[in-house]
C-alpha cells in the first residue's frame, strides 16, 4: 500500500545518522562490553525526592487523564523557570522537547515552507521539520567561528517562503553558548523579515563558559519566539518525557489544541513528578551541574592537544566535540574504527550536518573511571592515524 510522501521524507534514504550508535548497541546487546559515549542518555538518574513525588502522586490516583495543555501547577512552576515574565497561559507541556520541537515547527510552517536550520544541529532537526511538512535550509555555522550562529549567511541564505530559525544554544554538539551579541543579531533579523526564532534550550542548566541568552529575554523576540524546554537534561529525567514549549498566547493555545490530537495530554503522576522537580529539585540539578562540569574539566585534562586531533571546549552542555581531521578520516570513518577496535562508541560529526564533518562527538555520559581511559584510547587512536605532516608539524 501506498505510504504518503510526506512520511516517506522524514528520514530521506533512510540513513538517520544513528549508525554507530546501533550498531554499538547491538554489540552490547550480544554480550559484548562497549563504552557508550554516544547518546545523551544520563548514567545519572533523577533525585530521589523526585521518584517519591511520582508514587506519591500514582498511590493518590493521578492516573486518569489530564488537561492536555498541561496542570495548573506544572505550566506555573515551568513559567517560573524563565527570567522573563512569563504567565502559566504561555506554556504548552509536551511529551519532551522532541514534541516540542515538533509542535513548534506545525505551528509556524505550512507544507512545503521552509526553517532555517543552524549547522552543526541535533540529529533530529531536518527530521523533524520534514515531518512537520517543511523543508529544512541548513546554514553553517563554521568551525573557525566557535560554531556561532552569522546572521549575514542566515540572510543570504532566506527564501521568499522561510518562516522561521531553529536556534540551539547551548548547542548539541558543538558545546557552543551563543553570545549576546549572535542573539541580538538574530532578534533583529527575524523581526525584519518577519520570522519566528524556535529556541531550543535544553541544555540551558548547563553553561561552562558565558552565559545563556535566550532570544526570548528581548523586547523584540519575545513576541516571535517559541522556547523548547525539557527535564531531560537538567533533572536527569529523559524516561519521564517531560518538555514544554513558552511562546506568545496565540501560538500556544494552538499548540495544545494540536496535543489533542497526538499525546491527549501527559500521564499525571509524570507532571506531579515534574512540578516537583522544578519547585523543590534546584539541589538535585545542581548536583547533575556539578558532575558534568566535573566530567568536562577531567575529560579536556586527560585528553590534552593531540597529534591527529583537536579538543572544541565545550562552553555548555554535556558533550565534547573532537576535531579529527588531521587523521585523514570523516567522523564517520573515524567512529566507526574506534568501535571496532577498542568498544567505543561515539558519534560522528556528520549525523550532526557538515558543518561538523571530520569530528566526532563524545557524550560525557559515564562517570570518570570509564570515561578518562577511553578518552585517552581515542586520543591515542587519533594519535596513531595522525598523517606524517600533521603530526610532525604538532610535535615541532
Ligand atoms: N534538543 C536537543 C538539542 C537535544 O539534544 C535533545 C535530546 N538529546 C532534545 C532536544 C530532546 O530532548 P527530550 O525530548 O528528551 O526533552
Amino acid at each position: 500500500m501506498r505510504l504518503s510522501s510526506r512520511i516517506q521524507h522524514v528520514v530521506p534514504g533512510g540513513d538517520d545518522g544513528w549508525e554507530i550508535y546501533y550498531r554499538a548497541r547491538a554489540m552490547a546487546e550480544a554480550g559484548e562490553t562497549v563504552t557508550m559515549l554516544s547518546i545523551g542518555d544520563h548514567d545519572i538518574g533523577p533525585d530521589a525526592g523526585i521518584v517519591a513525588a511520582l508514587t506519591r502522586s500514582l498511590a493518590a490516583g493521578h492516573t486518569g487523564y489530564t488537561p492536555v495543555e498541561g496542570t495548573g501547577e506544572l505550566r506555573a512552576a515551568i513559567a517560573a523557570t524563565r527570567p522573563e515574565p512569563t504567565a502559566p497561559e504561555q506554556v504548552a507541556v509536551t511529551c519532551g522537547g522532541q514534541a516540542g520541537l515538533f509542535a513548534a515547527m506545525m505551528a509556524v510552517l505550512d507544507p512545503g515552507e521552509s526553517c532555517v536550520v543552524l549547522d552543526p544541529y541535533y540529529a533530529t532537526y531536518a527530521q523533524t521539520v520534514r515531518a512537520a511538512g517543511g523543508v529544512p535550509i541548513i546554514v553553517p555555522c563554521r568551525a573557525a567561528d566557535g560554531f556561532q550562529p552569522d546572521a549575514g549567511a542566515i540572510r543570504a541564505a532566506l527564501r521568499p517562503d522561510t518562516r522561521a530559525v531553529l536556534l540551539n544554544t547551548p548547542n548539541n554538539p558543538s558545546g557552543a553558548v551563543y553570545d549576546a551579541e549572535r542573539i541580538a543579531a538574530l532578534v533583529a533579523l527575524a523581526e525584519e523579515r518577519g520570522l519566528w526564532l524556535i529556541s531550543d534550550e535544553v541544555y540551558a542548566s548547563q553553561v561552562w563558559a558565558g552565559s545563556h541568552r535566550s532570544p526570548r529575554a528581548l523586547p523584540a523576540g519575545e513576541p516571535r519566539t517559541l522556547v523548547v524546554g525539557s527535564m531531560s537534561k537538567s533533572h536527569g529525567m529523559t524516561g519521564f518525557r517531560t518538555g514544554w514549549v513558552i511562546g506568545p498566547r496565540a501560538a500556544v493555545d494552538r499548540i495544545c489544541e494540536l496535543g489533542v490530537t497526538t499525546t491527549y495530554g501527559l500521564p499525571g503522576f509524570i507532571q506531579d513528578a515534574a512540578a516537583h522537580a522544578l519547585r523543590h529539585g534546584e539541589a538535585a540539578a545542581a548536583e547533575i551541574r556539578a558532575r558534568y562540569g566535573a566530567r568536562r574539566a577531567a575529560a579536556l585534562a586527560a585528553l590534552g592537544s593531540g597529534p591527529g586531533f583537536r579538543v572544541v571546549p565545550p562552553a555548555g552542555g554535556m558533550y565534547l566535540l573532537l576535531d579529527i581531521r588531521e587523521t585523514g578520516l570523516t567522523g564517520d570513518a573515524f567512529a566507526a574504527r574506534l568501535l571496532e577496535r577498542c568498544r567505543i562508541a561515539v558519534m560522528p560529526g556528520e549525523s550532526f550536518g557538515a558543518a561538523a564533518a571530520g569530528h566526532v562527538r563524545i557524550a560525557l555520559t559515564v562517570a570518570e573511571p570509564l570515561l578518562l581511559p577511553a578518552l585517552r584510547e581515542i586520543a591515542a587512536m587519533a594519535a596513531g592515524l595522525a598523517m606524517p605532516a600533521a603530526a610532525g608539524s604538532s610535535a615541532g
